[in-house]
């Protein structure tokens, strides 16, 4: 077989940015242990390479939403510490007790099943006021856990990217449901809540968002460093003229003669159609406006101040996540994680 060739698009994905990021965040912590979420094949970015670069950095906590992703992950992880945190259903229960990851019981129902089975040690996840997944904190009682070795109760804040009165309400709940239930170690903070100061740190905390790049709040500015650069190759060049279109729906018409080129991204990469008139490429400094509608697999930009820009060459799109996010109208979470399969992911 003659060898494929390279892919006309990578992630550019910077692992001395996410070690630092990983760092940051640890250093918030006190004396709590950061973790890391690498649910979602590690928030789009590849969880095998990033639980590699945050194992060299200390990483041992690691967590993933399913038992799909803990197989992929766990040879890996050179017996590192992981978390399911959608805990088991029956038809997981084989799976998970041979697996040596810890599945976070949520329900009564969960509870009863891995303790028939005498499964070892577990997390539980408890509901402060977020109303997703977790025991109420009613259900938080001794004959319901008894039995049960429990190494992390944790919970899950609701608005930790915002001043929200829900924060402190959750912490005061969470302590108060801790009390009586003797975990190892207790867990609250994910990447919003570690910002929100040392008190919601507790033993362990759970970021995913800031490690990759993103800013959950203000206050994460100049400390989070972009990890994912976004490139294209440029397919062709070419000029408009005055009143001709660019794209589906003709949205974008010029006003004078225009250069442009057309990259190998659209939105079946990531690259979502709220980019449509409002990204950008980069290249040599110089900002180049996304032109028209984004399609499935392309993207035109406006290279008439970039006249050395042509066929073959290779272009950054601006990622930086929060601007990113304002501009296409999307979570930043949403951005990474819907970043394709089709990007070469190229770590550096
Ligand atoms: C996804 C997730 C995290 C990580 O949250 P970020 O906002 O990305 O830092 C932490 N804990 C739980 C339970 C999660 O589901």
């Amino acid at each position: 077989m003659v060898k494929l060739p390279s892919a006309p698009l990578a992630l550019h994905l910077d692992s001395a940015a996410l070690k630092a990021n990983w760092q940051w965040l640890a250093g918030r912590n006190g004396t709590a242990r950061c973790g890391a979420a690498v649910k979602a094949n590690g928030y789009g970015l590849g969880a095998v390479e990033v639980a590699r670069h945050l194992l060299a950095a200390g990483c041992r906590d690691f967590f993933v939403a399913t038992w799909a992703e803990a197989a992929e992950l766990l040879p890996h992880l050179h017996g590192a510490a992981l978390s399911v945190l959608h805990g088991v259903r029956p038809e997981d229960m084989a799976f998970a007790l041979a697996s040596g990851a810890r599945p976070v019981l949520n329900s009564p129902e969960q509870i009863a099943r891995w303790r028939e089975a005498d499964g070892g040690s577990c997390d539980v996840m408890v509901d402060t006021g977020m109303n997703r997944l977790g025991l109420s904190t009613r259900d938080v009682r001794p004959d319901l856990l008894a039995g049960l070795r429990i190494e992390t109760l944790m919970s899950h804040l609701a608005c930790a990217d915002e001043d929200h009165p829900l924060n402190s309400e959750q912490l005061r709940r969470f302590r108060q449901a801790a009390a009586g239930v003797g975990a190892k170690t207790l867990s609250l903070a994910n990447s919003a809540g570690i910002l929100l100061g040392e008190k919601f740190a507790f033993g362990l905390t759970r970021p995913g968002l800031a490690l990759y790049g993103g800013i959950p709040r203000g206050d994460g500015a100049g400390h989070i460093r972009q990890v994912v650069h976004p490139r294209a190759q440029v397919l062709q060049r070419r000029f408009i003229r005055p009143g001709q279109s660019v794209g589906y729906g003709a949205t974008y018409v010029a006003e004078r003669r225009r250069e442009i080129a057309i990259l190998n991204v659209g939105y079946a990469d990531g690259y979502l159609r709220g980019f449509s008139g409002t990204g950008a490429a980069l290249h040599e400094g110089a900002h180049l406006p996304v032109l028209g509608r984004v399609s499935m697999d392309l993207l035109a930009i406006d290279v008439s101040t970039a006249p050395e820009v042509g066929e073959g060459d290779w272009l950054d799109l601006e990622f930086d996540l929060p601007k990113a996010a304002a501009q296409a109208g999307l979570s930043q979470y949403e951005l990474l994680t819907t970043l394709g399969r089709r990007y070469a992911r190229i770590w550096r």
